[in-house]
């Protein structure tokens, strides 16, 4: 259903002039995400300046009932942030609210718009001498408002923890269009329910996020990057303990990727090298920060030489140079992309309890195999975390439009194997519209119920981010 001229009109009069975009060419941008997996039409797309700009629009909706799609960088990966195709609703981009508010370093507090990317709130965090750790492929279109309306996760989430665990407070325009100003930085605040939490994962169907003030940490003084081998995911995870129990500091990332991923890298993405001299079955990627300098490598080769004597890991290199961490990191974040060169692919972003994880990959793999013959499984992802990317390459020379045919019957099997192990069928990336109809498969009536209430509870209208997550 399109909407009135005159309502057009009043909607695009909330933002400054030249802010509302109509024309088909400037909208472009943000009906469609990067893969072009959902596209969808918009009366408006709006680019609010300010708090005040963003509740005058959600008033207006709320008083006529007009979806709004509460909208960031554009690089969420389950379909949440882009409009249907009725051509009824409207796109709130937030990106024009793009300020640093406060810095607080003695309270190792940073306080943003949502419109931030996360590189530019790690940059203004690294000013203040202090870190910032969430840290994921897209950080640098990714904005603060979209990592927090994802809870995204990341690279660092072992040490860490997830956008949640990052959040003191936040300020976010409610359905009503009222603006609730919770930008607090304390540490400690049990005065009933935690609100700032219901906003956090919501995908934007609750309110739209307007800042947020954000926990700083110190920035550590040493870092190492590992590049490993190990015979399996078994072995890998062995490999977590010892080096968890013997290594100086934390370690911050603990990342799985399989000889065929790597393969693929090597050979698509230019510029990639393997890091060591022969191949193994599975590779790790393996990062500790500490805050002391003194012994640190070290104790850190002393925890690798203890792995490789328990058989748990059969090499490793340690990057010697920024470079050569960058490397090693290119080699990991390229997988998804160097997939693309090898047909399609049918992913799942998945976490079971992290003991389980070879468990759910014997299993998982041995139903894709028995599914689609010949498939090329590319499982890797957070194995500290429990959470593999269960991406599944189509056979070589298949045709690729019968292989993702088969898209329905492979997530029901991975999805049972993840069912078996008590895991979550998104891990990351949210449900959006992408998994909608799966939602009431792996919740509990009483977990539903709950979510509806919360839903009908503040936004009665339903104007906010309608046809996603519920
Ligand atoms: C190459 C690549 C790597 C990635 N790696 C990871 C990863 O490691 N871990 C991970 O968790 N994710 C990852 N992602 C997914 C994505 O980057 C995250 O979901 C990110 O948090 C989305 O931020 P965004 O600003 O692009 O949000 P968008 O894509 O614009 O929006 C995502 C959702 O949040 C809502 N939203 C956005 N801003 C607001 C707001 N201000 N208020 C209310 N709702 C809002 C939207 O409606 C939508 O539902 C990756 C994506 C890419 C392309």
């Amino acid at each position: 259903m399109t909407l009135a001229p005159d309502l057009v009109a009043a909607f695009a009069a909330c933002v400054a002039p030249g802010q509302a975009l109509s024309a088909p060419e400037d909208q472009a941008p943000y009906l469609s995400e990067w893969r072009d997996r959902w596209t969808g039409r918009a009366a408006l797309v709006l680019r609010p300046g300010s708090t005040d700009e963003v509740a005058a629009i959600v008033r207006l909706a709320a008083a006529h009932r007009v979806g709004l799609i509460p909208q960031g960088g554009n690089t969420g990966l389950v379909g949440g942030q882009i409009p249907d195709g009725s051509g009824g609703q409207i796109v709130v981009s937030l990106r024009r609210l793009n300020r640093v508010r406060h810095r607080d370093a003695a309270g190792l507090a940073l306080t943003v718009e949502a419109g931030v990317t996360l590189l530019e709130a790690q940059a203004a965090a690294g000013e203040l001498g202090l870190l910032f750790p969430l840290s994921l492929a897209a950080e640098g279109t990714a904005t603060i408002g979209g990592n927090i309306s994802t809870n995204a996760g990341g690279t660092a989430v072992l040490a860490y923890g997830n956008t949640r665990d990052l959040v003191l407070g936040l300020e976010a325009v409610l359905p009503s269009g009222e603006v609730w100003n919770g930008l607090k930085s304390l540490r400690k605040d049990n005065t009933g329910y935690d609100l700032k939490n219901l906003f956090i994962g919501a995908e934007g169907t609750l309110g739209i996020v307007t800042a947020a003030t954000l926990k700083l940490f110190p920035a550590p003084r040493s870092r190492i990057t590992i590049f490993a081998a190990t015979p399996s995911p078994r072995h890998a995870l062995e490999a977590l303990g010892v080096i968890r129990d013997a290594a100086p500091g934390l370690v911050t990332s603990f990342e799985l990727m399989p000889r065929f991923g790597l393969d693929i890298v090597l050979r698509h993405i230019p510029g990639t090298r393997h890091p060591l001299s022969s191949p193994s079955p599975w590779a790790l990627l393996i990062e500790i920060a500490a805050q002391t300098r003194q012994g640190f490598r070290e104790a850190a080769e002393a925890a690798l030489a203890e792995a490789v004597a328990k058989g748990a890991l059969s090499d490793a290199a340690i990057a010697e140079s920024e470079a050569q961490a960058a490397a090693f990191w290119r080699l990991r974040e390229a997988m998804s992309e160097a997939q693309k060169f090898e047909g399609g692919s049918i992913k799942h972003d998945v976490a079971v309890p992290v003991a389980a994880v070879p468990a759910f990959l014997e299993e998982a793999l041995a139903e894709a195999e028995c599914l689609v013959p010949g498939c090329r499984p590319v499982p890797f992802g957070h194995l500290g975390d429990g959470n593999i990317h269960f991406n599944i390459t189509q056979p070589d020379g298949a045709d690729t439009g019968v292989f993702l045919g088969r898209r329905a019957d492979m997530n029901a099997a991975v999805f049972a194997v993840v069912a078996r192990h008590r895991g979550s069928i998104s891990a990351e990336h949210g449900i959006g519209i992408d998994k909608r109809a799966l939602l009431p498969t792996v919740k509990s009536p009483v977990e539903l119920g709950l979510m509806r209430a919360i839903k009908t509870a503040l936004d009665p209208a339903g104007i906010m981010n309608p046809g996603k997550l519920l």
